[in-house]
């Protein structure tokens, strides 16, 4: 099979072909996994922490991609939830062990042997790959594949970081950074909170603009001061300075949700601009969203089938997966970015 494959980390900037296309053997399901012929798997932000080592794979060669759409092309032993040619999505979470504390209480997200896809284990930068069933979903028809794919990571952690608010009705929402996750948030929010108001920061006019037409109550520059004090902010952006600015506009006892998985260096010094008592007193709270569980991504489907939420999407074929990245690295987003495998 054909495979976009990561060999060890690199910078961007050094190199704009981090990924070389090569033939690899179509992967064997062991007992309880399910084979996937894959037909798109979302571009997603987190390639880029891997890439450039923030997030670093632990063995190389790995494939990348953990907003995977497939049908089953084969089943490994004891596999009875799936038949073959039934349509399946596998997101960031490739397997937790079970049995941990976290586990137990659902947080499986927090599992010290938390598995990701595209980094831990070959992910859907191909044409196959392989998934235990039990972290495999079924696709809700509504989707086309290429629609469904960058759901089942912006959507899935955009839904985890709206629980994580904490919010009720009737509650000011902040969104720092306006890109895919973002905008499938305001969406779920407009829905499922319509007397919510939703305050949108973002870089560009185009974006504030985009944020108005999907009914954010404002939109502004990373750096203003919004118009009302937040109850929550969800940051979405790659970078530091954006904290203090949220921190500033939350209301007493609200909670600043960050949704990265790391923040890149450049900025950290915005940090030293803290100050206790407008950034952090009044029982202000920070929160960081680490990976998703699978009831994140069950609930999301459901929710973004019944609203629907169809995002915009820019595809790309297999073996252009580096333009894809260095795009979403130099921030030309048009939609979410997915590779088409055929
Ligand atoms: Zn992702
Ligand atoms: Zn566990």
């Amino acid at each position: 099979m054909l495979a976009m494959i990561l060999s060890r980390t690199i910078q961007l900037d050094e190199n704009p072909r981090p990924l070389q296309l090569a033939e690899l053997p179509i992967p064997e399901p062991k007992e309880g996994e399910i084979l996937l012929k894959v037909s798109a798997c979302g571009v997603c932000h987190t390639e880029l922490d891997e890439i450039e080592g923030r997030t670093p794979p632990p063995l190389f060669p790995v494939v990348p991609g953990h907003q995977v759409v497939g049908r089953v092309a084969g089943l490994g032993k004891s596999v009875s939830r799936f038949k073959e040619d039934d349509r399946l999505g596998v997101a960031w979470i490739y397997s937790a062990c079970g049995r941990c504390a976290y586990c137990l209480s659902g947080n499986e997200n927090l599992c010290p042997d938390f598995r990701a896809t595209g980094r831990d284990v070959n992910g859907g930068y191909a044409q196959y790959m392989v998934i235990p069933e039990a972290f495999a979903y079924p696709i809700p028809s509504v989707f086309t594949d290429e629609e469904a794919a960058p759901l089942l990571c912006a959507g899935a952690i955009g839904y985890r970081s709206m629980k994580l608010t904490n919010l009720h009705h009737g509650q000011a929402l902040g969104l720092t950074g306006f890109g895919a996750s973002g905008h499938l948030v305001l969406k779920m929010v407009r829905h499922k909170y319509p007397d919510m108001s939703v305050y949108v920061f973002a870089r560009s006019r185009q974006e504030q603009e985009f944020a108005i037409q999907l009914g954010a109550t404002w939109a502004g520059d990373m750096d203003d001061e919004s118009p009302q004090k937040l109850d929550a902010i969800i940051d979405t952006t790659p970078v530091w300075k954006p904290i203090p600015e949220a921190l500033k506009n939350l209301a007493p006892g609200g909670r600043l949700v960050i949704n990265a998985i790391r923040k890149e260096e450049a900025d950290k010094e915005a940090l030293l601009g803290l100050d206790y008592p407008s950034h952090l007193w009044m029982e202000k709270e920070i929160k960081s969203v680490a990976n998703v569980a699978r009831s994140d991504i069950q609930e999301f489907l459901e929710l973004a089938a019944n609203i629907p939420i169809k995002p915009e999407v820019e595809t790309f074929p297999l073996e252009n997966a580096n333009q894809a990245l260095m795009e979403l690295k130099q921030r030309k987003i048009r939609g979410a970015k997915v590779l088409k495998i055929t």
